[in-house]
């Protein structure tokens, strides 16, 4: 329901929880957020129910971020509002995380076919299969970029959706496909969003992603490709309404 990603020098799960905060007016039943920890690996922290819940996790038990995150509010469409079902999703035995709105409608083929290549599925989520079959195509291909290419394009339904991997921290990958996606351009930082207010607060400066496009963003550099890879030209836009 509700989409932030951030790469950038800065407190990573303020910058995620800042932005969920900014898009709770769309309503969700359900939060969370996934950074590259302090060792190098994937680390989340996900609740049913308020941001409040998810902030009191994070009470709990702390991240340390290093700059890399995504976070999530959810819409319950495949499987309960239960904490298991929440977003982020992982594949690749724990090293990607994955954050998706929308609803892949070819999910139950796609989950026969990753459960027959041998991953494992904890939740009912549609979601979860993609960050599955992601994590089966980063182990053939050795590269998030690619794999997250091949994925998309075997996706039917809508999606905004949003990876990172341990082994390319400072890099979040996004897509959209029905389903809207804009990219928030900072200082030595970038932000993705379902939208504006996702990162308003930090900056005005924003890219809109086009159908069918994927936005790559690290803390210096945007760049948007095609499901096939090829590059996109884009221009940025400056925000108008009051953040
Ligand atoms: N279909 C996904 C789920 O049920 C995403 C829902 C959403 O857009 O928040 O988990």
């Amino acid at each position: 329901c509700g989409i932030v990603g951030y790469v950038g020098p800065n407190d990573t799960v303020e910058a995620l929880l800042n932005g969920l905060r900014r898009l709770e007016y769309r309503g969700y039943d359900s939060a969370g957020v996934a950074v590259i920890d302090a060792a190098g690996g994937v680390s989340v922290r996900k609740k049913a129910g308020k941001l409040a819940n998810l902030e009191g996790v994070l009470e709990v038990s702390p991240l340390e971020a290093t700059g890399t995150g995504i976070g999530h509010t959810r819409w319950a469409t495949h499987g309960g509002p239960t904490d298991v079902n929440a977003h982020p999703h992982l594949g690749d035995e724990g090293r990607l995380a994955v954050i998706h709105n929308g609803i892949v409608e070819n999910f139950a083929e796609l989950r026969d076919e990753v459960t027959s290549r041998g991953a494992e599925l904890e939740s009912e989520t549609d979601t979860e299969v993609v960050a599955a079959l992601l994590g089966l195509e980063v182990q053939e291909t050795g590269d998030l970029e690619t794999a997250f290419r091949r994925v998309v394009k075997r996706l039917h339904g809508t999606f905004t959706l949003l990876a990172m991997h341990q082994n390319e921290p400072g890099k979040v990958v996004a897509a959209r496909h029905h389903s809207p996606l804009v990219v928030g351009v900072g200082d030595g930082e970038n932000f993705l969003g379902s939208d504006v207010a996702a990162f308003v607060s930090s900056t005005r400066r924003a890219i809109a992603v086009d159908e069918d496009n994927i936005a790559v963003i690290t803390p210096d550099a945007i760049r948007i490709v095609d499901f096939d890879g090829a590059p996109v030209e884009f221009e940025e836009y400056e925000v108008q309404w009051d953040a």
